[in-house]
């Protein structure tokens, strides 16, 4: 509505200023002063009309005409003095308002132009003339959200995690009493399309509170300073609306890591960020405020964000595994009638990779292939077109798995467990995947038992072993190798180098520390020979003979339970990730049993659940 009164203001200024122009009296100075005076003094003049320095003439015979004298002061004498009737009329002010616009009319244009431009670009947000630095936040009040975590399927670990902030959110009273001091922030990490922004609905959904939610590149804007008064108008808001939830998705966008950038332009971003930070530290736990966030990138957020008081718990939302696809298709199966030969366990089968979002659309696109088809309910026949489109769409292809890629990933990840699982010393291995991860394919977890803070010799020495088992697998099994254990490498050879030179682990090299001295300077690392060439040459065929004999021992363990790594790549390739006590079961030569059913979580109750401690737990990949 302002907008339209703005554009019609603009309109009509343009047109005034125009007619403006063309309103000047056009019949000026057709007569010369002189000409003029001339005439009177002839006698040919009968009236004369003074405003200011124009005048009206009407001579004798009946024109008009105007002129601008010159600034002449005996003029009127004159006139008089020829017998010309002289009358004064007030100078020319017609009306202040019009003089004023007449003047002012092109500024206030430019400036009504500009503002009028501003308002377009920030995409015409709703409110007064005057919002830049109101947040853009959309407020969903608690009775229009219906999402509840009963439509989050499949990630009972994240769900569990978040419970807590429900009951927080319930009844902070109850919590204030006990003193108990809630996270100001939560941030939810995963790939995109796993469910972060439902999560976030869900938690208001389910605690029946107010959700802001607001995207982390609305607060950016080409003014400095815009962004961060948008997120003190953010915070502002949410405090009078307590107890409530702030969701900035894609947190990344304002919490990347101050000062990376090149060059200047980061300022607003930084101040956006600064802000932020200020008022989460500024909230007391309990003014009933909880920020959630969402990014799938953890890794170039500022640190400072992650910081106790900020968002202090990290709840990773990753991919679904075999059984969280087969949910996540139960729960958008709802809402679409469905042939009873549909099995939601066969489709999860067929789907490796995909995010719930993904399961979402295929649902709906085999619902669209059913409409188009005629029928009364999807069948199963809907659902692999649907499968087969969205697999074959080129957008999809490289987060999917290839099946061959899958078996490699399976040998590989059996291989670290099943030498893991054979040494004495080594961490209990807690789970397999060959879901997809990060940057990694698969990924074997080992729990140890307690904080390890002294590292013993013998214990690296099958952690080496370990490391290299994913390796010696893909050799002996599949006598291929592939790039996916550089990481390993990686880390091996640093671990072997670390016992060698700075352990004194090493039976020839004795306990000397072998390191060069490093320093950092302005240009970089420079390294101070302390090792003379000929220890160098020692210390690395010590290197080179620790990692040798552990691969070779990695390689004679495989060897000698090709039964059991042959048994576990089946049971990965049919349920992608096993449990330790699957893997117990594999490797003691039963068949492993089936996965627990996710127990029904029963959520209320957030005492007592210790979160997963996957988090910390080394793993392999
Ligand atoms: P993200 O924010 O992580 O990118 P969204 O929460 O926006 O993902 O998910 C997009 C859609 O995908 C959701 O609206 C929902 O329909 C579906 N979806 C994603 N994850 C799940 C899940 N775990 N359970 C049910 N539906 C899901
Ligand atoms: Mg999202
Ligand atoms: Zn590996």
């Amino acid at each position: 509505m302002l907008q339209k009164i703005g554009v019609w203001l603009i309109v009509g200024l343009v047109l005034f200023t125009v007619f403006k122009q063309f309103d000047k009296p056009k019949e000026q100075n057709q007569v010369t002063y002189s000409q003029f005076m001339d005439d009177a003094k002839a006698g040919k003049v009968r009236r004369v009309d003074v405003q200011g320095r124009t005048l009206q003439v009407t001579p004798n015979d009946g024109s008009k005409y105007s002129i601008i004298t010159p600034g002449d002061i005996w003029m009127v004498g004159d006139l008089m003095k020829y017998g010309v009737q002289v009358t004064g009329k007030a100078d020319d002010e017609p009306n202040l308002l019009v003089s004023a616009l007449y003047y002012l009319g092109p500024t206030l244009l430019i400036i009504g132009f500009w503002f009028f431009m501003m308002r377009q670009m920030q995409g015409g947000g709703k409110g007064g003339a005057f919002s830049f630095g109101k947040s853009k936040a959309r407020l969903i009040d608690e009775n229009s959200n219906t999402v509840t975590f009963a439509d989050v399927a499949g990630c009972d670990e994240a769900k569990e995690e978040v419970f807590e902030i429900v009951d927080f959110l319930k009844d902070p009273q109850k919590f204030q009493k006990l003193g108990g001091r809630i996270p100001h922030g939560i941030l939810l990490v995963g790939p995109p399309g796993t469910g972060k922004t439902l999560i976030a609905r869900a938690i208001a959904g389910e605690a029946k509170v107010p959700f802001f939610a607001i995207s982390g590149s609305d607060f950016v804007e080409m003014f400095v300073g815009v962004g961060a008064s948008r997120v003190r108008d953010m915070f502002e808001n949410a405090k009078k609306n307590s107890p409530c939830i702030i969701f900035i998705d894609e947190i990344d966008a304002v919490g990347r890591h101050r000062g990376a950038g090149m060059g200047g332009g980061n300022d607003e971003r930084e101040q956006t960020l600064n802000q932020m930070l200020v008022e989460m530290d500024g909230f007391e736990s309990n003014s009933g405020v909880i920020v959630v966030a969402a990014t799938n990138r953890s890794d170039v957020l500022d640190r400072a964000l992650l910081r106790p008081g900020r968002f202090d718990r990290q709840v990773h939302v990753g991919l679904p595994d075999i059984r969280g696809r087969e949910q996540i298709l139960q729960v958008h199966m709802r809402k679409v009638p469905i042939d009873p030969d549909v099995n939601a366990a066969v489709l999860a089968r067929g789907t490796p990779g995909f995010s719930g979002a993904d399961l979402a659309n295929l649902v709906n696109e085999s619902a669209l292939f059913a409409a188009r088809r005629n029928k009364r309910a999807v069948d199963m026949k809907d659902f692999e077109d649907a499968k087969d489109k969205i697999y074959m769409g080129p957008e999809r292809k490289s987060a999917v798995m290839r099946e061959e890629e899958r078996r490699n990933t399976a040998y590989h990840e059996s291989g670290h467990a099943v030498v893991a699982k054979s040494l004495p010393k080594a961490d209990p291995v807690h789970k397999v995947t060959i879901m997809p991860r990060g940057m990694a394919l698969g990924v074997t977890w080992q729990l140890p038992e307690f904080d390890r803070v002294n590292l013993y010799k013998d214990r690296m020495m099958e952690e080496l072993a370990i490391l290299f088992g994913g390796r010696a697998a893909e050799e002996v099994f599949l006598n291929s190798m592939s790039t996916g254990a550089s990481n390993d490498f990686e880390r091996a050879t640093k671990m072997a180098r670390d016992m060698v030179t700075r352990y004194g682990m090493s039976d020839s090299l004795g306990t000397m520390v072998y390191v060069d001295t490093e320093s950092e300077s302005m240009f970089g690392r420079q390294s101070s020979k302390t090792v003379s060439e000929l220890t160098q040459q020692k210390v690395d065929a010590e290197i080179r003979a620790l990692v040798d004999s552990q691969y070779a021992l990695a390689r004679s363990i495989l060897e000698q339970n090709r039964d059991k790594v042959e048994a576990m790549v089946a049971a990965l390739l049919e349920m992608e990730t096993i449990d330790a006590e699957q893997i117990t079961d594999i490797m003691e030569g039963r068949p492993p049993r089936m996965p627990k059913l996710p127990a029904a979580t029963t959520f209320g109750n957030s005492a007592g659940t210790a979160g997963p401690a996957a988090g910390s737990a080394p793993a392999t990949a």
